[in-house]
């Protein structure tokens, strides 16, 4: 299927690896030009030169620098000006006990998986208005439908960010730029294999053993590909997915039980 984008400029946050690194891959498959952004300047550059590789005929630009921070989307925004999609992703909070939490740590939080999205919205939103074509993914987490406590941050900081897009998706879709959550469950990236080694370390067992019964209790039996999410997100980037706005898609593999 021709997702007709093809041409489109797409910002793609946090993207030398994992679900971001995904997006971009299937966006520039579909003819995108991609800019990229990560903080390590060397991986960055290893997956822009393997997209340029894939995709000779898009134009990859690569921003090193960090996304949560004023400087990082403002060199980024210098890079892509006027995005007609924008991928919203950055690494998660991490686990805790929310008694050992300090208010700097929910700023943190709240600045990176709430207040960074927003300002890019922000700073490109009214743009794809004026164009009549924008498409905005948030990359959050399956956390936002079934909270884990241990991710208090993640929990609190990506809920904020999903109720002031379900206002803001129905006032944009007037003019062709939907606003989507996609909800990551377990995806087989560095971040899963970080998770699940530090719970090998803590149970002195191979960490391969911890991902066979990690992906064991999904329904599906295993983890989902990052090449699986890329391909979820450019459909809903897509010129065939304008109606599709203020929803949040939990690609999970049906571990959440609920009937809606
Ligand atoms: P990953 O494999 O660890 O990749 C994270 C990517 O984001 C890397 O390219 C990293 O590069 C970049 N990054 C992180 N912080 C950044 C920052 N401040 N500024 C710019 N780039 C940044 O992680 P992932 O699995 O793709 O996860 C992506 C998001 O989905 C995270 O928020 C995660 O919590 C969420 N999620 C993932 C899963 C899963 O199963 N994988 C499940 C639920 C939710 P640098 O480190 O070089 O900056």
């Amino acid at each position: 299927m021709d997702l007709g984008i093809k041409g489109r400029r797409a910002i793609v946050c946090a993207s030398s690896k994992g679900l971001g690194r995904a997006c971009a891959m299937q966006l520039a498959n579909e003819g995108v030009h991609v800019t990229l952004t990560a903080r390590g300047a060397e991986a960055l550059k290893k997956t822009a030169d393997e997209i340029r590789k894939a995709h000779p005929g898009v134009t990859v630009t690569e921003v090193a620098g960090d996304i949560t921070t004023p400087q990082g989307r403002a060199d980024v925004l210098k890079a892509c000006p006027d995005p007609d999609i924008l991928i919203n992703n950055a690494g998660g909070p991490p686990p805790g006990d929310f008694r050992n939490w300090t208010r700097d740590d929910w700023i943190k939080a709240v600045d990176a998986n709430m207040l960074t999205p927003i300002e890019l919205i922000k700073a490109t939103v009214d743009g794809m208005m004026a164009r009549k074509f924008g498409r905005i993914v948030n990359i959050t987490s399956a956390a936002v439908k079934s909270p884990i406590d241990i991710l208090g941050l993640s929990n609190g900081a990506r809920a904020g960010l999903t109720g002031f897009i379900a206002g803001i998706s129905r006032k944009t879709v007037i003019n062709n730029v939907t606003i989507n959550g996609l909800l990551p469950g377990p995806f087989d990236t560095d971040r899963l294999r970080g998770t699940a080694k530090g719970e090998a370390e803590k149970r002195k067992i191979d960490v391969e053993q911890v991902l066979a019964e990690r992906a064991k209790l999904n329904p599906a039996g295993r983890f989902g590909t990052p090449e699986e999410f890329g391909e979820a997100c450019a459909f809903l980037c897509s010129a065939k997915a304008g109606f599709i706005t203020g929803q949040n898609i939990l690609l999970d593999g049906g571990a959440f039980p609920g009937t809606l």
